[in-house]
């Protein structure tokens, strides 16, 4: 039967707990971070390490048949992939944030007002379902110091302990989408053998950990 291929990130804060969970399905591999694939010696998957920005597209083009990514990464590229699992790992939320002694106290505040952040496609959306009209600034890292700057009166980014906002003068102000790790696949794989047999692996090492 022929080889799968799943893709996962190559290094980053989802890169570990990918190939943990892969080994812990009894796969045996190389975890070469130098090379951009490997083989799995005892089932027939290869492993692709790639940038996470990257890998809904890939699975969308069928490049790979599976991937690992953020539901944050998934929404912003607007890819057409199957929710096959969620992975319990990478959690983090998706959150507007405003400096701490911001007068904006409520979502209609934001009308007028711009927000930078890295996920311009999320915020948009947000934005609409609340009838929000504000001017989205998009930058690509250190959101964090954009209103410091007085490049923004408002950022929308990614916290999972709210340290860096803290760090930054900014607190906390409302949730735009909470995210963990999935497992995704491109269309029309779902009863796929190698995929079925991959999935209840995944399933009983989930459910081990309850
Ligand atoms: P790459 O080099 O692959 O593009 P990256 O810098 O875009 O990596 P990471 O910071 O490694 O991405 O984060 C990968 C994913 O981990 C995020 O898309 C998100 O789903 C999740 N995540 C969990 N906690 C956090 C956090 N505190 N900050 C950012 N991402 C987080
Ligand atoms: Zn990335």
């Amino acid at each position: 039967m022929k080889n799968l291929k799943i893709a996962i990130q190559k290094s980053g804060r989802l890169n570990e707990k990918s190939v943990q969970l892969l080994k812990n399905c009894g796969l045996d591999f190389e975890n070469y971070k130098s090379s951009l694939i490997t083989s799995v010696s005892n089932f027939n998957l290869e492993i692709l390490f790639l940038r996470d920005d990257d890998i809904p597209g890939y699975v969308e083009e069928g490049i790979a048949d599976l991937g690992i990514v953020g539901e944050n990464v998934i929404d912003e590229t607007e890819s057409n992939v199957s929710y096959l699992q969620r992975l319990g790992f990478g959690k983090c939320t998706l959150k507007l944030a405003i400096p701490r002694d911001s007068k904006i106290s409520d979502l209609k505040d934001l009308n007028g007002k711009s927000i930078a952040t890295s996920y311009p496609v999320i915020l948009k959306n947000f934005l609409e379902e609340y009838k929000i009209d504000a001017d989205i600034q998009t930058i690509s890292g250190s959101v964090e110091i954009a209103p410091g700057l007085g490049l923004s009166d408002a950022i929308c980014d990614i916290v999972s302990t709210g340290g860096t906002l803290k760090s930054n003068g900014l607190k906390p102000f409302a949730d735009v989408r909470k995210s963990e790790a999935i497992l995704i696949a491109r269309e029309g794989l779902e009863e796929n053998e190698i995929l079925m047999e991959l999935l209840q692996r995944i399933q009983s090492v989930l459910r081990a950990k309850e």
